[in-house]
């Protein structure tokens, strides 16, 4: 193998008096003093100076050292890191939403207004319920905003109460966001199958619990299929059911959460519809709720008067405000263009493939990696390192070594209930090759790990920067080229 050329630093390549463009000299009198002080630097100390050749060819082979989804499969599970059609893009640059001021008022853009409502029914009518709020910005700010939702309905019942109920299987938001929202968290237990033991709720299941936060498929890619019967013994109680619909896909179009008894849930528009995700980019966790908490939605509320969309901010029993603004406007596009595209036939298919390709694989790699749950799968599904351990190899050996092989990495050592986790979720958009070729790496990984564990340890060997330290990367970050170590 060849090895790469290191990349330097574009501040590595820089030389006095480069330029990347050169313009013409002047042929009319300089006017400097314009500009001066107000917009014109004198210049930036260290600032970089490198040719036009330079400067593209750095970039691009930077940009060519990333992995992303339109290189690839990208089976990072629970995240529904999916193929996102460029449409949706094109969409939500389009002029006509990009150079709309956010503090424009309602009656200038009700094309914008029109959109949100037209996707809050959609959500409606996907998830089955009554309503939608569009604010929150992620999953994590949709759980927050869903249980301050919770809290306020039932403080009007006039018992807020004090704990909230969350299976040892979720992910790790359910909890800080029930805690922040002022609830104890009483963790209950999975069973044999990996979902929700029925005994252990109708004990824990008390006079004292405001919610049950569920997620559905949970985090194993198991479906609670007692979901009914959950929903009933928590609303025998007085309490709500709050539902984790981060990763919808397998659900979407075959069954809605508001028919099984969900009261309040959150969907991902950046895992399910379509929003490419990762580093942290805008997101988008819109909240559905059953009829009883529409009073205490987030202001302001956009309904439709006389034919015209306005703002609604008299809504005495809100629980106000949760983000400036209509949230992350330009995920929204993307997820309306996304449903409206596939329609209720592809909205249906979605599903479809997902459960497909999650079983595929599933079926594929049993017996050379251990599966805990034998449950069949939604989504995803969860192996474990425990075969490839009596060699010595652990999970981490196994990532890493799939970026030899091309393929990114799955989600590591979540859910916690599986020691040594690989959690797997091909998504919906991968055709038969590109799982046969992750299935392929998978099992010569599996042959490595029997034959020649030491080439596991190292990997990777086909990056320019090889196995590092985690910890010292997570708690020493150098982020400014003139502090190196
Ligand atoms: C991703 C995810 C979340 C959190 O969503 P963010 O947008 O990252 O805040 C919550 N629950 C589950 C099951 C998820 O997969």
């Amino acid at each position: 193998m060849i090895k790469e050329i290191r990349e330097p630093l574009v501040f590595e390549i820089s030389a006095a008096g480069k330029r990347a463009a050169e313009l013409p000299p002047l042929d009319v009198p300089e006017k400097k003093d314009l500009l001066a002080g107000v917009a014109l630097r004198d210049g930036i100390e260290g600032f970089p100076e490198v040719s036009e050749t330079e400067i593209t060819r750095h970039f691009t082979r930077l940009s060519q050292k990333n992995y992303c989804v339109d290189l690839g499969l990208y089976p990072l599970g629970s995240c529904t890191m999916k193929y996102n059609p460029k449409i949706n893009e094109r969409l939500a640059a389009h002029p006509a939403f990009t150079a709309t001021h956010p503090l424009a008022p309602a009656g200038l853009v009700q094309g914008n207004l029109e959109l949100i409502k037209t996707l809050e029914a959609c959500l409606c009518e996907i998830a089955g319920m009554d309503a939608f709020t569009l604010f929150p910005a992620a999953g994590a700010h949709g759980e927050l905003t869903g249980m301050m939702l919770i809290r306020a309905a039932l403080e009007a019942r006039g018992d807020a109460r004090k704990l909230v109920l969350i299976p040892d299987s979720a992910h790790g938001t359910n909890p800080s966001s029930a805690h922040i929202c002022g609830y104890a968290v009483k963790e209950i237990k999975s069973n044999e199958r990996g979902t929700i033991d029925l005994a252990s709720l109708e004990q824990e299941m008390t006079g004292e619990v405001a919610a049950l936060m569920v997620t559905n498929p949970n985090t194993l890619g198991v479906f609670e299929s007692d979901i009914v019967r959950i929903a009933e013994i928590v609303h025998a109680k007085g309490g709500l059911v709050y539902m984790d619909g981060a990763n919808m896909n397998a659900l979407t179009g075959v069954v809605r959460p508001g028919d099984m008894g969900v009261d309040v849930m959150h969907i991902n528009l950046h895992k399910t519809f379509s929003t490419p995700h990762g580093g942290g980019g805008p997101g988008a966790g819109p909240v559905g709720i059953k009829a009883e908490l529409i009073p205490f939605l987030p202001r302001p509320v956009i309904v439709e008067k006389g034919g015209r969309f306005v703002l609604d901010e008299d809504r005495p029993r809100s629980i106000g405000r949760v983000r400036a603004y209509y949230g992350n406007f330009g995920v929204l596009i993307r997820a309306l263009a996304y449903i409206l595209s596939l329609g209720p036939k592809g909205v249906r298919e979605v599903a479809e493939f997902a459960v497909l390709n999650a079983n595929y694989i599933r079926k594929s790699l049993e017996g050379e990696y251990d599966l805990k749950y034998k449950t069949a799968s939604m989504h995803e599904c969860v192996f474990s390192d425990k075969l490839q351990k009596e060699h010595g190899v652990t999970n981490l050996d196994i990532a890493k070594r799939l970026i030899d092989y091309g393929v990114h990495p799955p989600t590591m050592s979540f859910p916690l209930i599986v020691h040594g986790a690989l959690m797997i979720e091909p998504t919906e958009t991968e055709s038969r090759r590109d799982l046969d070729l992750f299935i392929d790496a998978m099992k010569a990984i599996a042959r490595e790990a029997r034959e020649n564990p030491q080439v596991l340890h190292d990997a990777p060997h086909a990056t320019y920067v090889r196995r590092l330290d985690e910890v010292a990367a997570a708690k020493f970050p150098v982020l400014r080229w003139d502090k190196k170590p």
